[in-house]
Protein backbone atom coordinates (compact mmCIF):
# COMPACT_ATOMS: atom_id res chain seq x y z
CA UNK A 1 0.00 0.00 0.00
CA UNK A 2 1.52 3.69 -1.17
CA UNK A 3 -1.34 5.42 -0.65
CA UNK A 4 -4.96 5.51 1.00
CA UNK A 5 -7.86 7.44 1.09
CA UNK A 6 -9.78 8.01 4.67
CA UNK A 7 -13.52 8.90 4.05
CA UNK A 8 -14.71 10.40 7.38
CA UNK A 9 -13.10 12.79 9.61
CA UNK A 10 -13.70 12.35 12.67
CA UNK A 11 -11.80 10.37 15.56
CA UNK A 12 -11.64 7.49 13.55
CA UNK A 13 -10.45 9.23 10.42
CA UNK A 14 -8.35 11.51 11.52
CA UNK A 15 -6.63 8.78 13.53
CA UNK A 16 -5.97 7.13 10.56
CA UNK A 17 -5.07 10.06 8.40
CA UNK A 18 -2.00 10.57 11.01
CA UNK A 19 -1.23 6.87 11.02
CA UNK A 20 -1.06 6.95 7.54
CA UNK A 21 1.24 9.95 7.47
CA UNK A 22 3.34 8.05 9.68
CA UNK A 23 4.27 5.49 7.72
CA UNK A 24 5.31 7.43 4.40
CA UNK A 25 1.46 6.76 2.71
CA UNK A 26 -0.17 9.58 0.91
CA UNK A 27 -3.07 10.00 1.95
CA UNK A 28 -6.36 12.12 1.40
CA UNK A 29 -9.25 12.90 3.70
CA UNK A 30 -12.74 13.42 2.54
CA UNK A 31 -15.23 14.06 4.78
CA UNK A 32 -19.67 13.96 3.67
CA UNK A 33 -20.17 16.98 6.48
CA UNK A 34 -18.33 19.80 8.14
CA UNK A 35 -15.49 18.73 9.75
CA UNK A 36 -15.33 19.64 13.53
CA UNK A 37 -12.47 22.73 13.83
CA UNK A 38 -10.03 20.93 15.86
CA UNK A 39 -9.81 18.04 13.54
CA UNK A 40 -9.34 19.89 10.83
CA UNK A 41 -6.25 22.07 12.43
CA UNK A 42 -4.90 18.46 13.20
CA UNK A 43 -5.24 17.84 9.66
CA UNK A 44 -3.67 20.87 8.52
CA UNK A 45 -0.93 20.59 10.95
CA UNK A 46 0.51 17.47 9.92
CA UNK A 47 0.29 18.64 6.14
CA UNK A 48 -3.18 15.67 4.98
CA UNK A 49 -4.89 17.37 2.08
CA UNK A 50 -8.76 17.19 2.84
CA UNK A 51 -12.11 17.93 1.49
CA UNK A 52 -15.30 18.76 3.45
CA UNK A 53 -18.97 19.21 3.03
CA UNK A 54 -19.25 16.60 0.03
CA UNK A 55 -17.17 13.80 -1.94
CA UNK A 56 -15.09 15.02 -4.96
CA UNK A 57 -15.73 11.26 -6.48
CA UNK A 58 -12.73 11.38 -8.67
CA UNK A 59 -10.56 12.42 -6.12
CA UNK A 60 -11.02 9.35 -3.67
CA UNK A 61 -10.94 6.84 -6.71
CA UNK A 62 -7.22 7.80 -6.90
CA UNK A 63 -6.20 5.21 -4.16
CA UNK A 64 -6.71 1.12 -4.26
CA UNK A 65 -7.31 1.28 -0.67
CA UNK A 66 -9.95 3.13 0.99
CA UNK A 67 -10.27 3.10 4.57
CA UNK A 68 -14.05 4.19 6.35
CA UNK A 69 -14.85 5.42 9.64
CA UNK A 70 -17.33 3.79 11.69
CA UNK A 71 -19.91 5.95 11.76
CA UNK A 72 -20.64 6.20 7.25
CA UNK A 73 -23.21 3.89 6.76
CA UNK A 74 -22.90 0.91 4.83
CA UNK A 75 -25.60 2.34 2.13
CA UNK A 76 -23.95 5.76 1.88
CA UNK A 77 -23.47 6.51 -2.05
CA UNK A 78 -19.70 6.80 -1.85
CA UNK A 79 -19.32 3.75 -0.41
CA UNK A 80 -21.01 1.82 -2.77
CA UNK A 81 -19.45 3.76 -5.73
CA UNK A 82 -16.22 2.77 -4.73
CA UNK A 83 -17.00 -0.66 -4.38
CA UNK A 84 -18.38 -0.49 -7.39
CA UNK A 85 -15.62 0.53 -8.80
CA UNK A 86 -13.34 -2.29 -7.42
CA UNK A 87 -11.88 -0.52 -4.61
CA UNK A 88 -11.04 -1.99 -1.40
CA UNK A 89 -12.92 -0.98 1.76
CA UNK A 90 -11.37 -1.34 4.99
CA UNK A 91 -12.19 -0.05 8.21
CA UNK A 92 -10.50 1.91 10.53
CA UNK A 93 -9.73 -1.17 12.99
CA UNK A 94 -8.23 -2.96 10.24
CA UNK A 95 -6.26 -0.38 8.95
CA UNK A 96 -4.94 0.06 12.36
CA UNK A 97 -4.02 -3.64 13.06
CA UNK A 98 -2.55 -3.89 9.69
CA UNK A 99 0.42 -1.88 11.67
CA UNK A 100 0.28 -3.14 15.02
CA UNK A 101 2.21 -5.64 16.29
CA UNK A 102 1.99 -5.63 20.18
CA UNK A 103 -0.85 -7.90 21.71
CA UNK A 104 -4.79 -6.98 21.09
CA UNK A 105 -7.15 -7.06 23.74
CA UNK A 106 -10.76 -6.52 21.93
CA UNK A 107 -13.84 -5.99 23.84
CA UNK A 108 -17.94 -5.73 22.25
CA UNK A 109 -21.09 -6.09 22.86
CA UNK A 110 -24.46 -4.36 23.35
CA UNK A 111 -24.03 -2.90 26.96
CA UNK A 112 -20.87 -3.14 29.28
CA UNK A 113 -18.20 -2.01 26.57
CA UNK A 114 -16.38 1.25 28.08
CA UNK A 115 -16.83 -0.36 31.79
CA UNK A 116 -15.02 -3.16 30.68
CA UNK A 117 -12.43 -1.90 28.73
CA UNK A 118 -11.65 0.67 31.38
CA UNK A 119 -11.81 -1.51 33.94
CA UNK A 120 -9.41 -3.80 31.93
CA UNK A 121 -6.97 -1.22 31.29
CA UNK A 122 -6.83 -0.44 34.85
CA UNK A 123 -6.22 -3.83 36.38
CA UNK A 124 -3.50 -3.99 33.71
CA UNK A 125 -1.98 -0.31 34.18
CA UNK A 126 -1.69 -0.91 38.04
CA UNK A 127 0.14 -4.06 37.37
CA UNK A 128 2.39 -1.83 35.82
CA UNK A 129 2.00 -3.21 32.13
CA UNK A 130 2.75 -1.09 29.06
CA UNK A 131 -1.03 -0.88 28.11
CA UNK A 132 -3.64 1.66 26.34
CA UNK A 133 -7.04 2.02 26.24
CA UNK A 134 -9.34 2.98 22.94
CA UNK A 135 -11.30 2.18 19.67
CA UNK A 136 -14.69 3.65 20.04
CA UNK A 137 -14.32 5.31 23.33
CA UNK A 138 -11.57 8.08 23.38
CA UNK A 139 -8.46 7.66 21.33
CA UNK A 140 -9.02 5.45 17.49
CA UNK A 141 -7.13 2.55 17.59
CA UNK A 142 -4.91 4.29 14.56
CA UNK A 143 -4.07 7.66 16.61
CA UNK A 144 -2.65 5.27 19.66
CA UNK A 145 -0.35 3.41 17.37
CA UNK A 146 0.58 6.27 15.56
CA UNK A 147 1.33 7.91 18.85
CA UNK A 148 2.67 5.52 21.29
CA UNK A 149 2.40 1.99 20.03
CA UNK A 150 2.08 0.15 23.67
CA UNK A 151 2.45 -3.28 24.12
CA UNK A 152 -0.87 -3.82 24.99
CA UNK A 153 -3.65 -2.03 23.80
CA UNK A 154 -7.09 -2.72 24.90
CA UNK A 155 -10.09 -2.05 22.67
CA UNK A 156 -13.65 -1.58 22.94
CA UNK A 157 -15.08 -2.20 19.67
CA UNK A 158 -18.65 -1.40 18.62
CA UNK A 159 -20.42 -4.02 15.93
CA UNK A 160 -19.73 -0.95 13.47
CA UNK A 161 -16.31 -1.43 13.29
CA UNK A 162 -16.57 -4.86 13.34
CA UNK A 163 -18.16 -4.38 9.61
CA UNK A 164 -15.15 -4.60 7.76
CA UNK A 165 -12.42 -6.35 9.26
CA UNK A 166 -10.54 -8.55 6.59
CA UNK A 167 -7.92 -9.68 9.00
CA UNK A 168 -8.10 -7.78 12.59
CA UNK A 169 -7.13 -10.72 15.17
CA UNK A 170 -7.36 -10.07 18.88
CA UNK A 171 -5.13 -12.33 21.28
CA UNK A 172 -8.44 -11.95 23.75
CA UNK A 173 -11.57 -11.26 22.65
CA UNK A 174 -14.86 -10.62 24.75
CA UNK A 175 -18.47 -10.61 23.42
CA UNK A 176 -20.47 -9.41 26.63
CA UNK A 177 -23.76 -9.39 25.58
CA UNK A 178 -26.08 -9.42 22.51
CA UNK A 179 -29.19 -7.16 22.93
CA UNK A 180 -31.27 -5.77 20.12
CA UNK A 181 -29.52 -2.09 19.69
CA UNK A 182 -28.87 -0.10 16.40
CA UNK A 183 -30.60 -2.48 14.52
CA UNK A 184 -31.58 0.11 12.03
CA UNK A 185 -28.10 -0.03 10.61
CA UNK A 186 -28.14 -4.01 10.32
CA UNK A 187 -31.71 -3.70 8.01
CA UNK A 188 -33.59 -4.50 11.11
CA UNK A 189 -32.62 -8.11 11.37
CA UNK A 190 -31.40 -9.63 14.51
CA UNK A 191 -29.12 -12.18 13.02
CA UNK A 192 -27.11 -9.09 11.09
CA UNK A 193 -26.43 -7.73 14.03
CA UNK A 194 -25.08 -11.30 16.05
CA UNK A 195 -23.01 -11.77 13.03
CA UNK A 196 -21.64 -8.62 13.23
CA UNK A 197 -20.96 -9.33 16.81
CA UNK A 198 -19.17 -12.40 16.26
CA UNK A 199 -16.86 -10.89 13.22
CA UNK A 200 -14.22 -10.25 16.14
CA UNK A 201 -13.85 -13.72 16.33
CA UNK A 202 -13.02 -14.52 12.79
CA UNK A 203 -9.26 -14.90 12.69
CA UNK A 204 -8.99 -15.97 15.67
CA UNK A 205 -6.47 -18.82 15.83
CA UNK A 206 -6.17 -21.49 18.59
CA UNK A 207 -3.52 -19.59 20.44
CA UNK A 208 -5.92 -17.11 20.90
CA UNK A 209 -8.81 -16.74 23.68
CA UNK A 210 -12.52 -15.64 23.29
CA UNK A 211 -14.54 -14.66 26.70
CA UNK A 212 -18.16 -14.67 26.20
CA UNK A 213 -21.24 -15.04 28.24
CA UNK A 214 -22.50 -18.35 29.19
CA UNK A 215 -26.06 -17.11 29.90
CA UNK A 216 -27.23 -14.36 26.98
CA UNK A 217 -29.26 -16.33 24.70
CA UNK A 218 -28.65 -15.16 21.17
CA UNK A 219 -24.62 -15.93 22.32
CA UNK A 220 -25.76 -19.35 22.65
CA UNK A 221 -27.80 -20.09 19.89
CA UNK A 222 -24.94 -18.56 17.57
CA UNK A 223 -22.77 -21.20 19.27
CA UNK A 224 -24.42 -23.95 18.17
CA UNK A 225 -23.18 -23.75 14.79
CA UNK A 226 -19.77 -22.20 15.41
CA UNK A 227 -16.88 -23.29 13.92
CA UNK A 228 -14.15 -20.57 14.90
CA UNK A 229 -10.78 -21.85 16.39
CA UNK A 230 -9.76 -19.77 19.61
CA UNK A 231 -10.04 -21.41 23.29
CA UNK A 232 -13.82 -20.75 24.57
CA UNK A 233 -14.18 -19.15 27.80
CA UNK A 234 -17.57 -19.44 29.34
CA UNK A 235 -19.02 -17.00 31.78
CA UNK A 236 -21.66 -18.00 33.50
CA UNK A 237 -23.51 -16.59 36.76
CA UNK A 238 -22.39 -19.07 38.54
CA UNK A 239 -18.86 -17.98 38.29
CA UNK A 240 -19.41 -14.56 39.69
CA UNK A 241 -22.83 -14.12 41.27
CA UNK A 242 -21.68 -15.13 44.90
CA UNK A 243 -18.15 -12.86 44.23
CA UNK A 244 -15.35 -13.37 42.31
CA UNK A 245 -13.02 -15.93 44.28
CA UNK A 246 -9.35 -15.00 44.68
CA UNK A 247 -7.59 -18.77 43.91
CA UNK A 248 -4.96 -17.16 46.44
CA UNK A 249 -6.90 -16.46 49.55
CA UNK A 250 -10.14 -18.43 48.49
CA UNK A 251 -12.13 -14.74 49.61
CA UNK A 252 -13.87 -12.82 47.24
CA UNK A 253 -12.31 -10.07 45.44
CA UNK A 254 -13.19 -6.73 46.46
CA UNK A 255 -15.00 -4.61 43.42
CA UNK A 256 -14.92 -0.64 42.94
CA UNK A 257 -18.46 -1.14 41.18
CA UNK A 258 -21.69 -2.11 42.02
CA UNK A 259 -24.53 -4.47 40.59
CA UNK A 260 -24.63 -7.57 39.40
CA UNK A 261 -23.70 -6.57 35.25
CA UNK A 262 -20.39 -5.46 36.83
CA UNK A 263 -19.79 -8.31 38.76
CA UNK A 264 -20.11 -9.70 35.44
CA UNK A 265 -18.12 -7.16 33.76
CA UNK A 266 -15.39 -7.85 36.42
CA UNK A 267 -15.48 -11.88 35.88
CA UNK A 268 -14.51 -10.74 32.05
CA UNK A 269 -11.84 -9.11 33.33
CA UNK A 270 -10.40 -11.35 35.55
CA UNK A 271 -10.24 -14.57 33.01
CA UNK A 272 -8.68 -11.83 30.90
CA UNK A 273 -5.97 -11.21 33.42
CA UNK A 274 -5.36 -14.53 34.20
CA UNK A 275 -4.60 -15.69 30.35
CA UNK A 276 -1.78 -12.33 30.45
CA UNK A 277 -0.42 -14.26 34.07
CA UNK A 278 -1.04 -11.14 36.29
CA UNK A 279 -0.99 -12.55 39.60
CA UNK A 280 -4.00 -13.24 41.46
CA UNK A 281 -2.57 -9.92 43.90
CA UNK A 282 -1.89 -7.47 40.59
CA UNK A 283 -6.03 -8.52 39.46
CA UNK A 284 -7.65 -7.73 43.32
CA UNK A 285 -5.51 -4.47 43.65
CA UNK A 286 -7.39 -3.12 40.65
CA UNK A 287 -10.39 -4.27 40.78
CA UNK A 288 -10.95 -2.29 44.31
CA UNK A 289 -9.34 0.55 42.80
CA UNK A 290 -11.21 1.32 39.69
CA UNK A 291 -13.65 4.47 39.79
CA UNK A 292 -15.97 4.29 36.53
CA UNK A 293 -16.92 7.27 34.23
CA UNK A 294 -19.64 9.21 34.99
CA UNK A 295 -23.13 8.48 33.97
CA UNK A 296 -22.68 4.99 34.96
CA UNK A 297 -24.95 4.27 38.07
CA UNK A 298 -22.70 7.26 39.60
CA UNK A 299 -24.25 7.87 43.24
CA UNK A 300 -23.86 11.73 43.07
CA UNK A 301 -25.21 13.11 46.27
CA UNK A 302 -27.04 12.22 49.39
CA UNK A 303 -29.69 14.72 50.62
CA UNK A 304 -32.42 14.03 53.68
CA UNK A 305 -30.75 10.31 53.51
CA UNK A 306 -31.98 9.84 49.91
CA UNK A 307 -29.65 8.59 47.53
CA UNK A 308 -29.24 10.19 44.28
CA UNK A 309 -27.73 8.25 41.26
CA UNK A 310 -26.97 8.74 37.69
CA UNK A 311 -27.25 6.05 35.08
CA UNK A 312 -28.10 8.36 32.13
CA UNK A 313 -25.42 6.22 30.27
CA UNK A 314 -28.90 3.74 30.62
CA UNK A 315 -30.08 4.34 27.04
CA UNK A 316 -31.61 1.33 26.27
CA UNK A 317 -33.97 -1.12 28.58
CA UNK A 318 -30.85 -3.92 28.91
CA UNK A 319 -29.51 -1.44 30.89
CA UNK A 320 -31.96 -0.32 33.13
CA UNK A 321 -32.77 -3.73 34.03
CA UNK A 322 -29.58 -4.38 35.48
CA UNK A 323 -29.81 -0.69 37.02
CA UNK A 324 -32.99 -1.69 38.71
CA UNK A 325 -31.47 -4.91 39.88
CA UNK A 326 -28.56 -3.53 41.23
CA UNK A 327 -30.93 -1.61 43.54
CA UNK A 328 -31.05 -2.58 47.03
CA UNK A 329 -33.39 0.16 48.05
CA UNK A 330 -36.87 1.26 47.43
CA UNK A 331 -36.81 3.18 44.06
CA UNK A 332 -38.14 6.22 42.61
CA UNK A 333 -37.27 5.83 39.40
CA UNK A 334 -36.71 8.74 36.17
CA UNK A 335 -36.83 7.75 32.84
CA UNK A 336 -37.75 8.87 28.93
CA UNK A 337 -36.47 10.56 26.69
CA UNK A 338 -36.37 9.09 22.84
CA UNK A 339 -37.95 5.20 22.53
CA UNK A 340 -35.95 3.58 20.41
CA UNK A 341 -38.81 1.13 19.98
CA UNK A 342 -38.48 -0.46 23.54
CA UNK A 343 -40.40 -3.76 25.10
CA UNK A 344 -40.30 -2.67 28.42
CA UNK A 345 -42.24 -5.96 29.78
CA UNK A 346 -38.59 -7.63 30.98
CA UNK A 347 -38.87 -4.65 33.53
CA UNK A 348 -42.42 -5.57 35.49
CA UNK A 349 -41.07 -8.16 37.79
CA UNK A 350 -37.94 -6.07 39.21
CA UNK A 351 -40.56 -2.69 38.87
CA UNK A 352 -42.93 -4.64 41.71
CA UNK A 353 -40.81 -5.19 44.35
CA UNK A 354 -38.40 -1.80 43.92
CA UNK A 355 -40.05 0.54 42.61
CA UNK A 356 -42.65 3.42 44.74
CA UNK A 357 -43.17 6.12 41.40
CA UNK A 358 -41.87 6.67 37.89
CA UNK A 359 -40.91 9.98 37.42
CA UNK A 360 -41.05 10.64 33.27
CA UNK A 361 -38.99 12.99 32.17
CA UNK A 362 -39.50 13.63 28.25
CA UNK A 363 -41.08 15.05 25.77
CA UNK A 364 -43.48 12.34 24.57
CA UNK A 365 -44.14 10.38 27.57
CA UNK A 366 -47.60 8.17 26.80
CA UNK A 367 -45.95 4.94 26.03
CA UNK A 368 -44.26 5.16 29.30
CA UNK A 369 -47.07 6.06 31.22
CA UNK A 370 -49.35 3.15 29.63
CA UNK A 371 -47.19 0.85 30.17
CA UNK A 372 -46.62 1.55 33.54
CA UNK A 373 -49.68 2.43 34.77
CA UNK A 374 -50.30 -0.95 35.97
CA UNK A 375 -46.99 -1.83 37.79
CA UNK A 376 -46.04 1.19 39.53
CA UNK A 377 -48.78 3.39 41.99
CA UNK A 378 -47.47 6.91 40.94
CA UNK A 379 -46.68 8.23 38.16
CA UNK A 380 -45.25 11.94 37.32
CA UNK A 381 -44.02 14.00 34.04
CA UNK A 382 -42.18 16.78 33.50
CA UNK A 383 -39.84 18.17 30.79
CA UNK A 384 -37.46 19.80 33.11
CA UNK A 385 -34.47 17.63 35.18
CA UNK A 386 -34.75 20.49 38.35
CA UNK A 387 -38.51 19.37 38.49
CA UNK A 388 -37.81 15.62 38.25
CA UNK A 389 -35.25 15.80 40.68
CA UNK A 390 -37.41 17.88 43.26
CA UNK A 391 -40.19 15.80 43.01
CA UNK A 392 -37.74 12.68 43.59
CA UNK A 393 -36.97 14.43 46.77
CA UNK A 394 -40.62 15.46 47.68
CA UNK A 395 -41.39 11.81 47.37
CA UNK A 396 -38.69 10.19 48.82
CA UNK A 397 -38.15 9.05 52.29
CA UNK A 398 -34.65 8.42 54.11
CA UNK A 399 -33.22 4.59 52.96
CA UNK A 400 -34.74 5.79 49.27
CA UNK A 401 -33.00 5.79 46.04
CA UNK A 402 -34.03 8.71 43.12
CA UNK A 403 -32.46 6.16 39.97
CA UNK A 404 -32.10 8.22 36.66
CA UNK A 405 -31.90 5.42 34.20
CA UNK A 406 -33.86 6.72 31.24
CA UNK A 407 -34.01 3.61 29.05
CA UNK A 408 -34.15 5.88 25.98
CA UNK A 409 -31.94 8.45 24.10
CA UNK A 410 -31.91 12.10 25.19
CA UNK A 411 -31.97 14.07 22.31
CA UNK A 412 -35.46 15.54 22.89
CA UNK A 413 -34.56 17.30 25.95
CA UNK A 414 -30.60 17.22 25.39
CA UNK A 415 -27.85 17.46 23.75
CA UNK A 416 -26.96 13.29 24.55
CA UNK A 417 -26.63 11.56 27.53
CA UNK A 418 -23.62 13.34 29.00
CA UNK A 419 -25.25 17.13 29.04
CA UNK A 420 -28.54 14.80 30.52
CA UNK A 421 -26.42 13.11 33.48
CA UNK A 422 -24.22 16.47 34.02
CA UNK A 423 -27.47 18.28 34.87
CA UNK A 424 -28.95 15.86 36.92
CA UNK A 425 -25.96 16.27 38.99
CA UNK A 426 -26.13 19.63 39.19
CA UNK A 427 -29.52 20.11 40.13
CA UNK A 428 -28.77 17.19 42.74
CA UNK A 429 -25.77 19.72 43.76
CA UNK A 430 -27.86 22.95 44.10
CA UNK A 431 -30.20 20.97 46.26
CA UNK A 432 -27.68 19.98 48.90
CA UNK A 433 -26.07 23.17 50.00
P1 LIG B 1 -21.30 0.60 26.35
O1 LIG B 1 -19.92 1.16 26.19
O2 LIG B 1 -21.42 -0.78 25.76
O3 LIG B 1 -22.39 1.53 25.95
P2 LIG B 1 -21.15 1.20 29.21
O4 LIG B 1 -20.09 0.53 30.01
O5 LIG B 1 -20.97 2.62 28.84
O6 LIG B 1 -21.47 0.31 27.93
O7 LIG B 1 -22.53 1.03 30.01
C1 LIG B 1 -23.76 1.43 29.39
C2 LIG B 1 -24.92 1.13 30.31
O8 LIG B 1 -25.06 -0.30 30.42
C3 LIG B 1 -24.78 1.65 31.73
O9 LIG B 1 -26.05 2.08 32.16
C4 LIG B 1 -24.29 0.44 32.53
O10 LIG B 1 -24.68 0.50 33.89
C5 LIG B 1 -24.95 -0.72 31.77
N1 LIG B 1 -24.13 -1.95 31.75
C6 LIG B 1 -22.80 -2.08 32.01
N2 LIG B 1 -22.40 -3.35 31.88
C7 LIG B 1 -23.49 -4.06 31.52
C8 LIG B 1 -23.72 -5.46 31.25
N3 LIG B 1 -22.75 -6.37 31.29
N4 LIG B 1 -24.99 -5.82 30.91
C9 LIG B 1 -25.98 -4.91 30.85
N5 LIG B 1 -25.84 -3.60 31.13
C10 LIG B 1 -24.60 -3.17 31.45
Amino acid sequence: MESVTIIGAGESGVGAALLAKKMGLKVFVSDFGMIAEHYKKELIDNDVPFEEGGHDFEKVLVTEVVVKSPGVPEHAPVLRMLKEKGRKVISEIEFGHSFYSGLTIAVTGSNGKTTTSGLLYHVLKTAGLNVALGGNYGRSFARIIAEDAPEIMVLEISSFQLDDIDTFKPYISILLNITPDHLDRYDYKMDNYVNAKFRITMNQSASDHFIYNGDDAEILEKLKTFTGQPNKISITHNKYINGIVSKDTTQSFEISIKGRHNLFNAACVVEACRILNLSEQEIGNGLKTFVNLPHRLETCGTISGIEFINDSKATNVDSVYYALDAMTKPVIWIAGGTDKGNDYSVLFPLIKDRVKALICLGLDNEKLKNTFKPHIPAIYETTKVSEAVETGLKLGAPGDVVLLSPACASFDLFKNYMDRGDQFKHCVQMLNV
